[in-house]
């Protein structure tokens, strides 16, 4: 086993490093941050569209699709760095990346030549937009009851299907404009009677020319500048050709997509962890706070360090594992990116409070970054699938299948091969 960067990791390590500090390197000081919800994702498009030309959406996309993704590890890779700047610009690139991921996994050729050309250059801000989760709750998108799960409806008319309900936290639904992103991920049903195992379903929507409603942006406590909002599709029409796979495949289309952001998550998660670390070690190292030696040298804070750093070591080398497992099992294996998307995010969310407690009163004042640290990280157990409304279960199903074998993760199997 070796855990050594191959050369082209850690060029594109050492590429995604320089670009952030390049790029988002003071997002905060030059204004970033401020004005309303739309305002400060406004404000981002530059540095946003600079993550474009730095190759950073197409690496998102497979090589024969017309990118240069080269698997989930690496993407990890890219995402650490970016976020141990900044979580906001690099998120609206990276729920793009999710927006486009139905697409690039379950995507005919067909689908994938009419609608991925504009994600693929290295110029402009294209917005892609994964639409799940619906004001009455997401948690439960596979019940079968009725009356339960996704209420977005997708009605089949001639030759087209027309979608109609309401979604939120849906990012940069409005696009830079307000006209909306340039492409939707919806998910809906086809009949709210039938179970979604029957009738839920992905459907690609670009930009609406009608029936899409911004109801308002989302004034959510972290994330400043990454917009999500709550939206309306009133008989948004689509072809019919724009159905990912059949009505019911669509909990197998969420579930494999989310697995791959799960492993991604334990990848923020790191970022924000390295900020939060390198905040303290310098502090620490250089204050003295009237007492008579540097911080550093009370043992109280160095056993803080000391366990943060463990920390975030070992959530990094859990969201490697994940990341290689995935990619090596071709997105099949998938217990790993479940463990640490909720062991990183919760983790991360003990590192930044510990790394207020070793700086004190001052890390409660926007003086330091941590507290907008702390913003930002307590997004990461709730988003992205929330771990005890959807992470957990997800585990609990895996364990509870026959033929799950406990050792089948770490040795790269998947369970029942
Ligand atoms: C910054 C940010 C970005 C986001 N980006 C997106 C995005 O790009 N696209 C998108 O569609 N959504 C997005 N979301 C929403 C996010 O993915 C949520 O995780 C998702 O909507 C599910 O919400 P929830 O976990 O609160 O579940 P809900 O269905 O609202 O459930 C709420 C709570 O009820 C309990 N609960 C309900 N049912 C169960 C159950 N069966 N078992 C156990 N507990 C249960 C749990 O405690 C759960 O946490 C984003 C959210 C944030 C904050």
């Amino acid at each position: 086993m070796d855990f050594t960067l191959s050369p082209e990791q850690r060029e594109l390590q050492l590429h995604a490093r320089k670009t952030a500090q390049e790029v988002l390197g003071g997002a905060q000081a030059t204004g970033v941050g401020q004005g309303t919800p739309e305002q400060r994702f406004a404000a981002t498009r530059p540095r946003y569209r600079e993550l474009v030309r730095a190759g950073l959406l197409r690496k998102q996309v497979p090589p024969p699709l017309g990118g240069t993704m080269t698997g989930l590890l690496d993407l990890a890779l890219v995402a650490e760095e970016l976020w141990a700047v900044d979580a906001d610009v690099p998120l609206s690139l990276f729920s793009t990346g999710l927006g486009l991921m139905p697409l690039l996994m379950f995507g005919s050729p067909d689908q994938q030549e009419r609608l991925l050309p504009l994600f693929v250059g290295d110029d402009g801000e294209p917005l892609a937009a994964p639409a799940f989760s619906e004001p009455g709750g997401s948690a439960n998108f596979r019940s079968p009851h009725p009356g339960t799960g996704i209420a977005t409806v997708a009605r089949r008319e001639g030759d087209e299907w027309v979608i109609s309900g309401e979604k939120q936290f849906i990012p940069h639904a409005s696009g830079w404009d307000g006209e909306g992103a340039d492409l939707f991920a919806v998910a809906a049903r086809t009949d709210l009677e039938d179970p979604p195992q029957e009738s839920l379903a992905v459907f690609l929507a670009p930009r609406p020319k009608s029936g899409l409603t911004v109801l308002g942006a989302m004034d959510t406590l972290g994330h400043r500048s990454a917009l999500v909002s709550r939206i309306r599709f009133d008989e948004v029409r689509v072809p019919a050709g724009n159905i990912l796979g059949a009505p019911g495949d669509g909990i197998r289309i969420l579930e494999t997509a989310f697995s791959a952001t799960a492993g991604l998550v334990g990848a923020f998660c790191v970022g924000v962890m390295r900020a939060a670390f390198q905040t303290v070690l310098d502090f620490a190292r250089t204050e003295r706070r009237g007492g008579p030696v540097p911080v550093i040298e009370h043992q109280n804070v160095g056993t803080l360090l000391a366990d943060m750093k463990a920390r975030l070591e070992a959530c990094r080398y859990l969201t490697w594992k994940a990341c290689h497992y995935f990619d090596q099992t071709g997105g099949q294996g998938t217990e790993l990116s479940l463990a640490t998307k909720v062991f990183a995010s919760e983790t991360a969310v003990q590192v930044v409070y510990d790394a207020m407690r070793a700086v004190g009163a001052e890390a409660y004042t926007t003086a330091r970054p941590l507290g907008g640290l702390l913003q930002d990280v307590l997004a990461y157990p709730l988003f992205d699938g929330g771990n005890v409304g959807v992470r957990r279960p997800q585990l609990q199903r895996l364990f509870a299948r026959p033929g799950y074998d406990q050792l089948a993760a770490a040795e790269g199997r998947v369970p029942g091969e």
